[in-house]
């Protein structure tokens, strides 16, 4: 009697799993626009009322979901619903108090209870034996492909799907998603590859014409306002280039000058009259 319903009755585990994470994603989004909306009006309103707010929207979103549609927000988005025979009155009040009370009960003693440590220490507990058993059910789903959450395995709540069992899979955005990664991937290989700051002295030069060369040379003065010409930063070792009196770190000036022969120096375009330490 029961293989013939079960396949009829077939959704997928994946799928199931999907739905859960979609509502928890979607109630999420309300409930963080909603208080952040109050909290930008009205801070004082704000954490006067917080766990009430939070109680609403949750309230809001389990009448407008399970309470009026028998399927979370989630299951509608992937046409699965949970059983309506087996959704009976009792159910639904206990399947309300099972997922919305427990987030009240939770925010009320962080924001009003906070010095009741015996509060806590309860809230805490219920906590860990909720984990706990959901991490049981979790490998008692896998096993059976039933009822994916430690709500729905208490109340006996099935999902059924409203439609065939196909799951469907849209491949457009993998196709660009791998068209892209490719891309990404070959441009992180070929962007250090090329010397960025010779291209821009070829192009410099090609509209300005003859790179200048031998101009006065002028002894740069180290004060503690000096920053590399090329990086920016405090120089490290500072040297010049004897032109403009720009000081570089030894490092900055010695790598460009290696990767690129006819390195000009970047504030006056004199190109490398030598390499002289700063004393
Ligand atoms: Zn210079
Ligand atoms: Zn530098």
């Amino acid at each position: 009697m029961n293989s013939p319903e079960n396949k009829s009755n077939f959704v997928s585990r994946v799928n199931q799993l999907d739905a859960v994470h979609l509502n928890r994603d979607i109630g999420k989004i309300f409930r963080d626009n909603l208080l952040e909306t109050v909290q930008i009006l009205s801070p004082v309103i704000y954490t006067k009322i917080k766990p009430e707010l939070e109680l609403m929207v949750q309230s809001g979103l389990w009448m407008g979901s399970v309470g009026t549609q028998c399927a979370t927000f989630g299951q509608k988005l992937l046409m699965l619903s949970y059983d309506k025979e087996s959704l009976t009155l009792s159910r639904l009040s206990l399947h309300f108090a099972l997922t919305v009370v427990p987030l009240y009960l939770k925010s009320n003693a962080e924001n009003r209870f906070v010095n009741k440590e015996w509060l806590q220490k309860a809230l805490n507990v219920g906590e860990h034996i909720a984990i706990a058993l959901s991490i049981i059910n979790f490998f008692r789903f896998l096993k059976t492909g039933k009822k994916p959450s430690l709500v729905d395995f208490f109340l006996g709540l099935d999902i059924i799907s409203l439609r065939s069992n196909q799951r469907n899979v849209g491949y457009k955005y993998m196709t660009r998603e791998l068209i892209w990664g490719g891309f990404m991937e070959l441009i992180g290989l070929i962007l250090p590859l090329i010397n960025i700051h010779k291209v821009q002295r070829i192009i410099k030069s090609a509209f300005k014409g003859e790179v200048l060369s031998g101009v006065n040379f002028v002894t740069p003065r180290l004060t503690a306002m000096t920053v590399c010409g090329f990086c920016g930063d405090r120089p490290t070792l500072p040297h010049h280039m004897g032109c403009c009196g720009e000081v570089f770190c030894y490092y900055c000036l010695q790598g460009n000058l290696e990767s690129d022969s006819q390195f000009c120096c970047v504030k006056c375009g004199v190109k490398v009259q030598g390499v002289y330490e700063l004393c």
